[in-house]
């Protein structure tokens, strides 16, 4: 019998409520039904993202597709952007930039850690015609989460618009648009927001739409214009991924329910239940304390051959965890906790982590992890 338990950076676990929703019978999207659904749907998005003046577009791709997005509607070719880079996403938007021939200075920061705003504000000081700032929120292949807050006050001081990817980081930190002055925010419905993968939000703030006007690079389907005309009359310009929409629909009824802020807060104890079980096993932190609540890296304990462990655990037992990208194979391996997740799937994750750590030669006392989990989730 198989029985999956996605515990990964994305996607995450999918409540069945929303299943449900995904699997509605299909109706005609230019019809009032649907129209009321999707913008009903679009005022709760803007929840997500904190903002009440900002709109929020629904585009039928993955969260890179809604990254390319921000890129192409904002920038022209020539032009100068920061990119804050320390792990794969970051350099994503590095990669998206060079392609359009957009000009990247980056800010390196080592894998692991959190950029310091103070070297931002270090180059933003230096280089002149610097058009954008963009950031990533929680870099999901490293597990650190970075201080977008303190980043948006130092590009405030300047005529720079500040774009932030927020793919994993929304829903499970909290991320004020409005509040933080962020130009456009981007996510992904298969982390935080407890759908499968397939759509991505964006968030554009009034103060980014003269740069949307004056920009250069060429768009069609990606163009927000075209978005927000649209949106106003209560549709899309092309076809909309309707029945993800019936689904993310209930998934952020859902997220309402509960209220964003006890979401933010749920995960801040799951992801610290997280760390002790993992820390009471003997193993260390690969981002130490600048770890994100949406995912806990962990450094592979020395002699484990963890990828191949990790495989074996997720095809003996369907417990899915992910093993390091890139530069950070075989060095880390990252459980996801962001989304539909609560306390028993902490108390399940760390037991798995001790059963495949148990049964690849490295040492450790059965139940260590386990019971300091439940100590920190149970005592009061
Ligand atoms: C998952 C993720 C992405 C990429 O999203 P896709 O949906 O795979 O295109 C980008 N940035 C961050 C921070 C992510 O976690």
């Amino acid at each position: 019998m198989k029985k999956t338990y996605l515990f990964t950076p994305g996607p995450t676990q999918v409540p069945p409520e929303v299943t449900l929703a995904e699997a509605s019978p299909l109706i005609h999207h230019r019809t009032s039904e649907f129209s009321n659904i999707f913008a009903n749907f679009s005022e709760d998005l803007k929840y997500l993202f904190q903002t009440r003046n900002g709109e929020v577009f629904t585009f039928a791709s993955s969260g890179t597709g809604g990254m390319e997005a921000c890129v192409a509607n904002s920038l022209s070719q020539g032009e100068k952007v920061i990119v804050i880079r320390g792990g794969k996403f970051g350099e994503r938007w590095a990669d998206i930039c060079k392609v359009f021939g957009v000009t990247v200075i980056p800010v390196d920061v080592e894998s692991g850690k959190a950029v310091n705003p103070v070297l931002l504000e270090n180059i933003l000081k230096k280089e002149n015609d610097v058009k954008a700032v963009l950031a990533t929120q929680s870099e999901t292949s490293t597990g650190v989460l970075h201080d977008i807050a303190g980043i948006a006050k130092v590009v405030k001081n300047h005529n720079v618009l500040l774009i932030v990817d927020a793919i994993s980081g929304i829903g499970v930190h909290p991320l004020m648009m409005d509040e933080w002055n962020i130009d456009i925010a981007v996510t992904g419905s298969q982390k935080g927001c407890m759908l499968p993968p397939g759509l991505a939000f964006v968030a554009v703030a009034p103060g980014a739409w003269e740069a949307v006007e004056k920009a250069q690079l060429p768009r069609y389907y990606w163009d927000f214009r075209k978005m927000r005309k649209n949106l106003a009359n209560k549709t899309t310009a092309f076809t909309p991924a309707i029945s993800l929409i019936m689904s993310a629909s209930k998934a952020l009824s859902m997220i309402k329910e509960e209220g964003i802020e006890n979401a933010w807060k749920r995960h801040a104890r799951l992801a610290h239940a997280t760390r002790e079980g993992v820390r009471a096993l003997g193993l260390e932190l690969f981002a130490g304390d600048d770890s994100s609540n949406v995912l806990t890296s962990v450094k592979a304990p020395e002699g484990v051959n963890i990828d191949s462990a990790i495989k074996k655990l997720r095809d003996e037992t369907g417990v899915t965890m992910t093993g390091g990208q890139d530069a950070l194979k075989g060095k880390i391996f990252r459980i996801g906790h962001m989304g539909y997740v609560n306390e028993f799937d902490i108390v399940l994750t760390i037991s798995a982590v001790e059963k495949c750590l148990h049964e690849n030669g490295y040492k450790i006392e059965l139940g260590k992890g386990v019971s300091r989990v439940q100590e920190v989730l149970y005592k009061k």
